[in-house]
């Protein structure tokens, strides 16, 4: 059960939990996938890329995967494209893969060739929640700047306002506890005041063991079934509430 009347804040994971999965693997990774050759070629007037170039090179040099690409010390920027490419196919959770990612939707979102499709029941639930003063805020793997232009163009407008934090891997692993602690530290809140919502039982169990309320979102095309385990499991977010939560307005 969900503890509405100490419940202050809701952080919420995206993908499987707010859009499906496929939208994720279908639509993004194959369009940062296309357009990172046209982003590193770029990179030499692009300062703010430098820095995240060198963190790639020095994961590449430490790469322990035997099927990985072999690394290439080279300093041009394109050199590093087969490394990436690998990296997204194997979606491995790399903080400066994702901001480079995030930097290839941009331009997609501002072009109108990527929209998100949310699920129908979002934009009403997270309007309503934070009608009732419930602070929002996103912890997901794509980065933060990439969370910002999801939720900035989505099948139901700009939502991105409703959100007052954004956190992604820079917070720490989604798997760890600690990841969850330093959240609620963040938010300056006591750790049962926050709810944290996904469909990763790996996820759900590291917030629960730092103390979160947790509830379990089961969507179509998500890659896991959820146990009855787990207190609380939807299917929609906006059913989730009681329509008067006590102590809420
Ligand atoms: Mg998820």
């Amino acid at each position: 059960m969900i503890d509405w009347e100490s419940l202050r804040a809701i952080v919420l994971d995206i993908e499987g939990t707010t859009c499906p999965v496929d939208f994720v693997t279908g639509s993004l990774f194959p369009y940062a996938r296309q357009h990172l050759g046209a982003l590193l070629s770029q990179a030499d007037q692009q300062a703010p890329l430098k820095p995240l170039l060198e963190e790639v090179h020095n994961a590449w040099k430490q790469e322990t995967a035997a099927e990985a690409p072999a690394y290439s010390d080279s300093q041009d920027p394109l050199a590093l494209l087969p490394y990436l490419q690998w990296l997204i196919d194997q979606d491995r959770k790399l903080a400066p893969l994702k901001e480079l990612q995030g930097l290839t939707w941009r331009h997609g979102y501002q072009s109108g060739a990527l929209s998100t499709p949310l699920f129908a029941d979002v934009a009403p639930a997270l309007k309503q929640w934070h009608q009732r003063g419930l602070r929002l805020a996103v912890y997901s793997s794509g980065s933060v700047a990439a969370q910002q232009l999801f939720y900035g163009h989505t099948s139901d407008g700009d939502l991105s306002g409703l959100f007052e934090r954004w956190y992604d891997t820079r917070l720490g692993p989604k798997k760890e506890a600690q990841s969850y602690t330093l959240l609620a530290a963040d938010l300056q809140l006591p750790a049962g005041a926050v709810l944290f919502i996904s469909d990763s039982s790996g996820e759900l169990a590291a917030a629960q063991a730092a103390g979160l309320q947790i509830c379990g979102s089961q969507r179509p095309g998500n890659p896991e079934t959820l146990s009855a385990e787990w207190p609380v499991v939807v299917s929609s977010l906006e059913a989730m509430a009681p329509s008067r939560p006590p102590g809420l307005r």
